[in-house]
């Protein structure tokens, strides 16, 4: 199995890896800090290199069975057992990070303010679409509600990240707002707090402080049908 080691470290921009796996579906790594399309963050891009060869990640693809493919261009001509260096596109994925940070505290305001549920969503680096259970409330809601955020984001809270085994991590109130995102054969769940705001069982990469967001403004609302709402956002 594949170290994820961006959810040790979301900084991480550049490391060595050995491949274990080359296919038409991609190369697998014996680790990787490329973050594959999953929990609703779009995949991370970059380059792996093999000596003096060079290949573009142009997609990092999470199977079934939990491997990482990344799936390189042109196709690789090394082997299983190559030392390769994976670069991260680190302007797109920072712009991912600071989204999802700001996603988790939206869902948390939503929620504290309205019982409303995350039911669904999608972040890239543009923007951030999210889908909530909410039985009334238009633009003016989420408006207040992303002020809220904004005020939240100033504060400069530490984002802290740790380790819980499942039964302690489940007896957290609120520990999922979304219950899809929950892997059910997971033993050990990485959990983000963002202290007095929320705390998520979350696999993803996120800002190390709320301040690194900046601001965040509302794009649209969209009504999807019976107490579905859509809300997209991007940075400011
Ligand atoms: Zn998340």
């Amino acid at each position: 199995m594949t170290e994820l080691l961006y959810q040790r470290d979301s900084y991480l921009r550049e490391f060595e890896a050995v491949t274990i796996e080359i296919s038409d579906d991609g190369v697998v790594l014996d680790r990787t800090a490329f973050h594959p399309l999953s929990g609703g963050v779009a995949n991370d891009t970059g380059i792996i290199r093999h000596g003096d060869a060079e290949y573009r990640v142009v997609n990092v693809v999470k199977s079934e069975d939990g491997r990482i493919f990344h799936v390189v261009e042109p196709d690789p001509c090394f082997k299983a057992g190559c030392k390769v260096t994976g670069v991260i596109d680190w302007e797109r994925r920072y712009r991912l990070m600071k989204l999802h940070t700001a996603d988790h505290i939206l869902a948390a305001v939503l929620y504290r303010e309205y019982s409303a549920l995350v039911t669904g969503g999608h972040i890239d680096p543009e923007k951030a679409k999210s889908d909530f259970s909410l039985e009334k409330g238009g633009k003016e809601l989420f408006k207040q509600a992303i002020e809220e955020v904004n005020r939240i984001i100033a504060k400069g809270i530490d984002v802290k990240i740790y380790f819980l085994p499942r039964e302690k991590a489940l007896k957290i109130p609120g520990i999922v707002k979304l219950d899809r995102r929950m892997p059910p054969d997971i033993k050990i769940l990485r959990i983000v707090e963002i202290p007095g705001v929320d705390v998520q069982a979350d696999g993803g990469p996120h800002v190390s402080n709320t301040a690194e967001i900046g601001q965040i403004k509302l794009l649209k609302v969209e009504n999807k049908g019976r107490g579905k709402k859509r809300v997209y956002f991007t940075l400011v």
